[in-house]
């Protein structure tokens, strides 16, 4: 399997090199020159697979240069019962007869996110290996707040890398801050910047472009790598899950073979909802891929009109992991959609200049053939958690809430009742306050003590996770000006 940049489709690159360079030389994302199909019968043979043998049997399609062997081990270091806390590590939960949730909450630290960065490190070590790269990576992420915990679980104590992350000092939950200023490893940097999320996302992309700082590192004898999830090996792991849920549903006969579903994802970075689309493409029967939106709506509106526009208001809401008005994954979805990666490097250069494009009729149409947007504000989430809770006594998270509010949307508008499979992206535990609000407590508690309420409230325990922060030594207190991101990368390395 070759891969292409999203934006020159002439240069070819191994699947080593897209995993270990992340971005194309030409600011283009890695992209697969095509994406197989699963051979017929696939999915019957994978209902009686454990969820490590299903992501082993798909990724081997896109992985050539791996052998089985290496992606079994890969697999069951990912997804071993250390790491989460049910066997079937991405486990389907039928709300009601045609409404099945995918919780991919269950790793180490509470939020999607674990489903590919517990992977991605395994995948680029032995990328590395490969390639004969000698040196060290030195891993840099900006964080909002999910990625960044997430990250460093995934890389902590993996040979041959070291890990720092950025957060904004004021701009992440209490979990979220103890989460990673407890973060445990010898390969490990955590440091707060003063400012907002965008001045730790651009002061990364300043250090990783600065070329005195990448020789000095090179005669320290590292380089520099990024976690986030424009690269390619953190797009994978995620179209195993949704095959596995779709083998599930087969084994539990809640579907007959070659039924459809639909699938309903929130969405930020295009990154989760594009895993599904890609699964389709690879022959799983998935239906509509209804991408779900909070106020910031960016993608509802593309969906719907065929402009994207990212010149607008920036909303802070309760699900912040979608706060995101740059969706970068979408440029993959764009090379797809064209089969033609000069009209993508157009669409992309316009994207930058004004920062809007607008698609053809003939792509709107492809596009809404697939795609069904909806989007809706704090307080449609929180009535969608009370709702479920009452109805259902299933205790959901914001991101997830916003998914149920489209799916019920698309629902009345369409009256297509299809199956089916809305994505749970993290553990109503990690965003408590708002939770509590939701099911209608006036006096939230403050920090750790708000889990606890959580749990008298409805009865649940917390994650083991979560409830263990409390008993962690803070082990990082570093507070950088943004102009001095610098200093905490000499003072990891040494
Ligand atoms: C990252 C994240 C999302 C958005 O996922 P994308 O791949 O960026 O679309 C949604 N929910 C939660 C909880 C997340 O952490």
């Amino acid at each position: 399997m070759q891969y292409i940049s999203t934006r020159d489709s002439t240069r070819h690159y191994s699947a080593a090199q897209a995993i270990a360079q992340g971005l194309a030389g030409d600011g283009g994302l890695l992209t697969p020159f095509y994406i197989p199909r699963l051979p017929k019968g696939a999915l019957e043979d994978m209902k009686s697979m454990a969820y490590q043998h299903r992501a082993v049997y798909i990724m081997k399609q896109f992985l050539e240069e791996f052998s089985v062997k290496e992606l079994t081990e890969f697999a069951s270091a990912a997804y071993g019962p250390e790491k989460f806390d049910t066997p079937a590590v991405a486990p389907v939960r039928t709300v009601d007869g045609n409404t099945h949730c995918l919780e991919l909450w269950h790793g180490p630290t509470c939020a999607f996110k674990d489903m590919a960065l517990q992977m991605l490190p395994h995948l680029l070590t032995a990328s590395l290996t490969k390639l004969e790269e000698e040196k060290t990576a030195c891993i840099l992420v900006a964080t909002s707040g999910d990625t960044g915990k997430g990250a460093l679980e995934g890389f902590r104590d993996v040979p041959r890398t070291k890990i720092l992350v950025f957060y904004p000092k004021d701009g992440v939950s209490q979990v979220q801050e103890l989460q990673m200023v407890t973060q445990e490893g010898d390969n490990v940097g955590v440091a707060a910047v003063v400012g907002n999320f965008d001045d730790a996302q651009t002061g990364v992309k300043r250090l990783f472009s600065d070329r005195a700082v990448c020789r000095e590192l090179e005669e320290k004898g590292y380089f520099f790598s990024s976690a986030n999830s424009i690269n390619w090996g953190r797009v994978l792991p995620q179209i195993v899950y949704y095959v596995s849920a779709y083998c599930d549903l087969l084994r539990d006969e809640k579907i007959q073979p070659g039924q459809t579903v639909n699938v309903c994802v929130p969405t930020g970075n295009f990154g989760n909802i594009l895993a599904a689309y890609y699964a389709r493409e690879m022959g799983v029967p998935i239906g509509k891929l209804i991408c779900a939106s909070n106020r910031n709506n960016v993608l509802t509106d593309l969906i719907r009109t065929g402009v994207y526009d990212r010149n607008r208001t920036f909303y802070n809401t309760m699900s912040p992991s979608m706060d995101i008005l740059i969706s970068s994954n979408l440029e993959r979805l764009l090379l797809s959609l064209t089969q033609d990666s000069e009209q993508v490097r157009e669409y992309m250069a316009q994207l930058a200049a004004t920062g809007r494009y607008e698609l053809s009729d003939i792509l709107r149409t492809r596009l809404q053939k697939s795609f069904a947007g909806y989007c809706c504000d704090d307080k449609e989430t929180q009535r969608v958690i009370r709702a479920m809770y009452d109805g259902h006594g299933y205790l959901i998270d914001t991101h997830t809430a916003v998914a149920f509010s489209a799916l019920e949307q698309y629902r009345r508008e369409t009256g297509d009742e299809t199956p089916c499979v809305v994505v749970s992206t993290a553990s109503p535990f990690k965003f408590c306050d708002s939770v509590l609000e939701a099911l209608g407590e006036t006096e939230i508690a403050q920090g750790l003590d708000a889990l606890d309420q959580l749990t008298a409230r409805t009865g649940q325990p917390a994650p083991a996770p979560l409830a263990g922060l409390r008993d962690k030594q803070v082990r990082f207190d570093r507070v950088v000006e943004k102009d001095h991101m610098l200093d905490a990368v000499r003072a990891l390395l040494g």
